[in-house]
């Protein structure tokens, strides 16, 4: 069959319907229902513990992040969203939260503060990273960090933490909390070069990735995931026999106090994490089937990173966690979230008088806390009676013209297809016996909201 060469061109010009960006996506209400779940959590938790909520800006200047994260680390190669805004600053959206934390510690003076400052945030991060699952180009994390403090006993209390945020969503029991020392900056320099030193000849074995690592970031070479990296990687030298004694007496410090805690934890001599402003302890929480590939949530020491940011020297400790992540694993786990999306009462209403009187009603019940939906539009009775049923309401209000005239409402039971007709003036009265006060969904101004 010939084909007419003008055909294409002269039918309707088809707009292509518009589609999230590759690796974001909506967070639609059935799982808002998660993240204000997740959030409430972590508030409390953290709440409890003296921290204070801090919220950095979506974007910083780049080298907030460069310095802090590390020049020749994966997320500042390859991962960050830097773009130049119309003065030609150069910006870069969030990857991750502690450099930001640091940034305004610095900026706003918190030194002066009592310390430690305890701050923890809950905010979305943006890393140009291969979209798979669990792996999202914008992502939330809850994070938490105390800074000002040198102790064991806080990495402890860090991870301790973390561990009962798990346990508040029900997914504890699915994770396995990987611990290791990467000692101090110094203990790091010779092991380094005890590392460059057995690679040396052992180049051409390692993968592309891991021969770009050995120049620039040689501890990368132990976690690498490529079968050759990692049985090299199981003879190379290990930390602990670099590490100085105030190292050691430190990581034995961080394993006693979790011992004493309760916390199970493993050993993992190869676990660095991918940032390099760690020092000493650094801590994750691997998935018990699928392991470092599904993480929710890492963290470790950074005693260093303050005053590479141009603080004073300043000791910290933190943690952070993918929500996507933890919101997939509850979902695995089928842990059930509470919410308060269900509708008291649907209102039906027909003719103008008797809309004009619900628009009132509605309102009122929502001052006493019903939640109420009303089908204000023009449908007919049945029409609205059915619209009722899809959502699922236990009660019907009805108000037609015999109602409005003899100053009565029906109220329906949807569950039990039964009704009764009450006082219009009484109607409020009677629902909040129906549902019950303390399902009443009030809102008091002195109550925190988020
Ligand atoms: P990290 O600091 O890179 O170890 O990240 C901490 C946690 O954030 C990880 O364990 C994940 O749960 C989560 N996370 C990191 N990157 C992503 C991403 N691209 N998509 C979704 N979650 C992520």
């Amino acid at each position: 069959m010939t084909r007419d060469k003008n055909q294409k061109a002269s039918l309707p010009s088809k707009i292509k319907p518009f589609q999230t960006p590759k690796g974001v996506h909506d967070i639609l209400p059935y799982d808002h229902e998660y993240y204000t779940y997740i959030k409430k959590v972590v508030r409390h938790r953290l709440r409890q513990a003296g921290f204070k909520r801090i919220s950095t800006p979506i974007f910083e200047y780049t080298n907030v992040f460069a310095r802090s994260i590390g020049d020749a680390t994966d997320i500042v190669e390859k991962e960050m969203y830097t773009f130049e805004d119309k003065k030609g600053r150069n910006l870069t959206l969030k990857p991750e939260g502690t450099a930001g934390v640091v940034r305004a510690y610095i900026e706003h003076g918190m030194k002066q503060l009592p310390q430690p400052v305890e701050l923890y945030y809950i905010e979305p991060h943006f890393r140009y990273d291969r979209p798979q699952k669990g792996r999202y180009r914008q992502f939330w994390q809850l994070g938490f960090e105390i800074i000002g403090e040198l102790d064991a006993a806080l990495d402890a209390q860090v991870i301790l933490l973390a561990n009962k945020i798990n346990e508040d969503l029900g997914i504890e029991k699915l994770f396995d909390i990987q611990l290791n020392t990467i000692g101090s900056l110094e203990d790091r320099k010779s092991y380094i070069q005890a590392l460059k030193d057995y690679y040396y000849d052992k180049e051409r074995s390692l993968c592309e990735h891991c021969k770009v690592r050995l120049q620039k970031n040689p501890l990368r070479l132990l976690d690498c995931k490529n079968e050759d990296c990692m049985i090299l990687a199981e003879l190379a030298p290990k930390m602990t026999d670099y590490l100085s004694k105030e190292s050691l007496e430190y990581y034995e410090d961080v394993k006693s106090y979790l011992n004493e805690l309760d916390i199970p934890f493993t050993e993992n001599p190869k676990l660095v994490r991918g940032l390099d402003y760690y020092s000493n302890t650094v801590f994750e929480f691997w998935d018990a089937k699928e392991g470092a590939q599904n993480a929710i949530g890492g963290g470790g020491r950074y005693d260093g990173l303050i005053e590479k940011m141009g603080g004073l020297p300043t000791p910290a400790v933190g943690y952070a966690a993918g929500i996507e992540r933890i919101i997939a694993h509850m979902k695995r786990e089928k842990v059930r979230v509470p919410h308060k999306d269900n509708i008291h009462v649907f209102v039906a209403q027909l003719g103008k008088e008797a809309k004009k009187k619900c628009l009132k009603l509605i309102d009122e019940m929502r001052e006493y806390g019903i939640r109420t939906i009303g089908a204000l539009g023009k449908g007919s009775m049945r029409q609205q009676l059915k619209l009722a049923d899809k959502f699922n309401v236990p009660y019907t209000l009805i108000l037609g013209i015999t109602e409005v005239r003899e100053g009565t409402i029906i109220i329906r039971n949807m569950e039990k297809g039964t009704q009764e007709i009450v006082k219009f003036d009484q109607v409020i009265d009677e629902l909040i016996s129906k549902i019950g006060e303390k399902n009443l969904d009030k809102y008091s101004p002195g109550e925190l909201l988020y």
